[in-house]
Order: C-alpha cells, then structure tokens, then sequence
C-alpha cells in the first residue's frame, strides 16, 4: 500500500508526520506523495480540505484519514495519543471506506465556451465585489427567486457543519446525496423578497445562479478565493464524485456533532 502524509506544518503535526512516516515505513508501506492510496491529514479540517484538493483528481483511488493537533475536527477525528493504534491499522487491517458527497460547481462565462468545475468538500460561497450582490436564483430550470443582499452559501452535508452553520443553515447527515443553500443577510422588505430559509436540494437538483447586472464576484470553494470576471452562470449540484474515508472504528457524525459543539 502507497501513502502520503499532509501535515497542517505547525512542529506538532509537523513531528507527528515525520513519526507516523517512519512507523508506516517500518511495516513496510511505500511513501508515495503523487498516487497513494491513503492520504492521512495532520493538523485540523482546515488540513484535510487542503489534502482534499492535492488529490481530487483521483478521488476513486484514495482514502483519507484525519488526526488532528489542535481541537477535534469533523474530518480530522484521530488524537495523536492513538496515532500507534492507528498506524497498525492501517498497515494489518483493510479498511472500510465511509463516501460523503461533493458539491460539484460549474461557472460560465458571458464570452461563451469557456467553462470551469470545481468540487468542494464543504462549501463554495458566491459575493459581489462591487456593491450589493444581485441573482436570479434558479432551482430545476425555474426561476426561484431574485436575490440581494452579501450573498449564497452552497454546502455539502460534511460542510453544513462549517461557514453553513454559522449562517444558520441545519446540519445534514453525509449519508445524504445533497447540497444545501443558505443565504448571507437578504435584503428583505416589501420591495425586495427572498424564502428567507435554508434550502435542502436533492440530487440532481441543480441551482443555477445567474448574474442581473454586475457579472463579476468573488467566488471561494473551501479555503480557496477567486475573482471570476464576466460570469453568466454558476451551477451547484450533488457531484458525481465523492470523497472516501478509511474508517478503523465507529465514531458516529451526531457524537462528533454532540463533542464538537455542545460538550466534551
Ligand atoms: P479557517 O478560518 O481556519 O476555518 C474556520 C473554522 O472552520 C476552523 O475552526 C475549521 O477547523 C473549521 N471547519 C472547517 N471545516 C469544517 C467542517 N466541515 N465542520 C466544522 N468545522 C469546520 O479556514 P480553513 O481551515 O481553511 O477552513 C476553510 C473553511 O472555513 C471554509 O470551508 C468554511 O467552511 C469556513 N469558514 C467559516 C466561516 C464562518 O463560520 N463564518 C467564514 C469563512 C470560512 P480547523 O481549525 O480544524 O481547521
Ligand atoms: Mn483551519
């Protein structure tokens, strides 16, 4: 089996890497940064989005796992007191692989052709950059809504733990193939009009934002944050890929919920 080691780059997780590389080397595992077949994140789910990326172009051929160095993490669930039981694991044991679905997002540009996708793992957020953010919000080919104000959230149920959270969306089960829509500060009075709720889109249901006047905005997927100039569209969708988790024991998403953010 090929691995890789992310570390958050703190000395904690930083020797913490340094350590598990050596262990997993000792059972004879194969160091192998471009294609492996575990990834194991250290530092905190700001680490494992990271890791998330380097190898989203093979998703179907790497598990991740998550030690985290700081607070438990949604992503990051193993302390590093477990890190030997957790190597061992890894190097005699199969694993299992738990999926959790994506966000696929697709923006088009007023010059046609031209397309970009990306896949997030726990949101992609959509800002003006001048003024006061206007979409037409459409859902399933229907014109939903016109919206205004800081702008829309669009989560993965992993993510809806995240930025989705604190914007007062629920919190999903990833067992769920959906994808959340929560607003930033609507504008609402008798002139102007949004739901004003949460939205939970099945798959296949896709939201389909188009631009009113301005057409540039800052759009970020995870930790990332682009400026996208003269957009026509941007899609949100349950994307067809997932990301696989090796998990060696249970640890139910409501007890990481419960532990997280209403006592230890
Ligand atoms: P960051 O500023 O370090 O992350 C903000 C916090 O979100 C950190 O405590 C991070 O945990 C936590 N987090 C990340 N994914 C989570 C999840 N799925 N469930 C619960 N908490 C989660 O930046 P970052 O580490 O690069 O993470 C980027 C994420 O920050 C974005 O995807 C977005 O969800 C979140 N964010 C939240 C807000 C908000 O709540 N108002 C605003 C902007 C961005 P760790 O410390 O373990 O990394
Ligand atoms: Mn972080």
């Amino acid at each position: 089996m090929r691995f890789a080691i992310t570390s958050k780059g703190d000395s904690k997780s930083n020797t913490l890497m340094h350590k598990m590389k050596s262990y997993l080397l000792d059972f004879n595992l194969i160091y192998d940064d471009e294609q492996p077949d575990i990834v194991i994140s250290v530092g905190g789910d700001g680490t494992l989005l990271y890791a998330f990326h380097r190898y989203s172009s093979r998703l179907d051929k790497t598990a991740f796992v998550g030690v985290h160095t700081g607070h438990l993490g949604f992503y990051a669930d193993w302390v590093p007191e477990e890190i030997e039981k957790l190597v061992i694991a890894i190097a005699k044991t199969p694993f299992q692989v738990v999926e959790y679905p994506l966000l696929e997002v697709i923006v088009r540009y007023q010059n046609g052709g031209r397309e970009t996708r990306y896949l997030a793992l726990n949101e992609s957020t959509v800002k003006a950059v001048n003024g006061t953010f206007v979409m037409d919000v459409e859902i399933r080919g229907q014109h939903f809504e016109r919206f205004r104000g800081d702008g829309l959230c669009l989560s993965t149920p992993s993510g809806s733990t995240a930025y989705n959270k604190a914007l007062g969306g629920a919190i999903l089960h990833p067992s769920l193939p959906a994808i959340q829509l929560a607003e930033m500060a609507s504008i609402n009075n008798k002139v102007f009009r949004t739901v004003g709720s949460p939205l939970v889109l099945p798959a296949h249901h896709a939201c389909l934002l188009k631009p009113v006047n301005e057409p540039d905005f800052k759009i970020t997927i995870d930790h990332l944050s682009l400026l996208h100039k003269d957009v026509k569209s941007i899609q949100f969708r349950v994307a067809d890929e997932k990301i696989r988790f090796a998990r060696f024991r249970p640890f139910p998403f409501w007890k990481r919920v419960h532990d997280s953010f209403v006592a230890d």
